[in-house]
């Protein structure tokens, strides 16, 4: 079977005012300009969302918001809808991010049921796993993480367009980033639990792999054994960063 397109998605995390639009314009006018080989995103806060999309509508860069809420509406001071996010012009959406996770306690269960809003709004989820230092010394990283894959992802995905970001929380914003045997060990272990789980269709599902990738080491990332794509922090902020990953893909 052909593997699908790598995803290259940006996360701005809580950065972002009107005026970083303009980096989402030059990735936009940059890749119109020399169509790449992966598809690109961006997810910005939740409040540049609509801005995003009347800014780059319409180009090859899709929008994607960063979590949302399990339920549809209500009384939930705060939080963001999955359909809201629809609504302002995603098409995407980061769920089970580490910082959430460690920040907000979520567990599993939800980020399942997050998972499953997602796909009731329309919006393809980005879910993400990851290990703690203190996990991976112990020698527990591919049972932490092909735990997290099974707990994350409800069977109402099956057949439907997902993808899975590994995403060592260690090497999240510090600079550090495991081995490539590393990365393609813990690639190749969630590729066995998404064909446990989703026989045919887990072949294709898109494993991206995310913590301080930058221009430097992208090209050697993305060329490893069932790495699809790249989530993108830090290095999503400036177009020119964001750029030199995307043309490595
Ligand atoms: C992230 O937060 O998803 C991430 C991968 O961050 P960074 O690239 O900055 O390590």
């Amino acid at each position: 079977m052909t593997a699908p397109r790598p995803l290259i998605a940006g996360n701005w995390k809580m950065n972002g005012l009107a005026a970083s639009l303009d980096e989402a314009r030059a990735v936009a006018a940059a890749i119109d300009e020399r169509p790449p080989g992966a598809r690109v995103a961006i997810c910005p806060p939740a409040t540049l969302i609509s801005r995003l999309a009347e800014a780059i509508g319409g180009t090859g860069v899709e929008i994607g918001g960063q979590d949302c809420r399990a339920e549809q509406a209500g009384a939930f001071t705060g939080d963001v809808a999955a359909e809201m996010l629809a609504d302002a012009g995603a098409t995407l959406v980061i769920l089970g991010h580490s910082e959430r996770r460690a920040g907000y306690g979520e567990t599993d269960a939800l980020v399942a049921a997050k998972a499953g809003a997602a796909h009731r709004a329309g919006l393809e989820p980005i879910v993400c796993v990851g290990e703690t230092l203190a996990e991976r010394e112990a020698g527990r990283t591919l049972e932490i993480v092909t735990g997290q894959v099974r707990g994350s992802l409800p069977e109402i995905l099956a057949g439907k367009a997902f993808s899975v970001a590994y995403e060592p929380v260690w090497a999240i914003g510090t600079g550090l980033t495991p081995t490539l045997e590393q990365i393609e060990e813990v690639h190749v272990a969630i590729r066995a639990v998404l064909v446990e789980m989703f026989a045919e269709h887990g072949k294709g599902v898109a494993i991206l792999y995310g913590g301080s990738v930058k221009p430097s080491n992208a090209s050697e990332i993305l060329k490893l054994k069932d790495v699809g794509g790249a989530l993108v922090g830090g290095a999503s902020l400036k177009a020119a960063d964001f750029l030199g990953i995307i043309e490595a893909a």
